[in-house]
């Protein structure tokens, strides 16, 4: 099962041997993944059901991650299909306070955990630049 992360997995806990492999997600370390400027105004939704931890927060026009809940599984990233989400030491130059953004809209917007469409002029927005004054709280 690990073998399908290329990053470590923090929630990856082993029993004493002859036990079974045991999932338990937890909070275990700093890092977590961040939506940044290219969800805005599209919002496909295709990265909130494979989270194991209900990190995904909706608002109007954007997603965040709640960095409080996600254990850095890195399941989410290769579900975009507009590459929007990024670790949080891996965010593009000039989109770092994206990592502030999803720090502070996760705790106010409710958490998103089943698919849904995206939004309906979302192939118009796709790879926009500058989005951010498009954002909508
Ligand atoms: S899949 Fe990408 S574009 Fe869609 S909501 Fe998630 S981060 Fe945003
Ligand atoms: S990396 Fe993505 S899928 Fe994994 S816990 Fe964090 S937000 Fe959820």
């Amino acid at each position: 099962m690990a073998a399908l992360f290329t990053r470590a997995a923090p929630w990856l806990v082993f029993s004493e041997p002859p036990g079974p492999l045991l999932y338990k997600p937890t909070k275990a370390a700093s890092m977590t993944f961040v939506v940044t400027d290219n969800c805005i105004k599209c919002k496909y939704t295709d990265c909130v059901e494979v989270c194991p931890v209900d990190a995904f927060h909706e608002g109007p026009n954007f997603l965040v991650i709640n960095p409080d809940e996600c254990i850095d599984c890195t399941l989410c990233e290769p579900e975009c299909p507009i590459n929007a989400i990024y670790p949080e030491d891996d965010v593009p130059a000039g989109q770092e306070q994206y990592v502030g953004i999803n720090a502070e809209l996760s705790r106010e917007w409710p958490v998103i955990t089943e698919r849904k469409d995206g939004l309906p002029d979302a192939k118009e927005w796709e790879g926009k630049p500058d989005k951010l004054k498009l954002l909508e709280r």
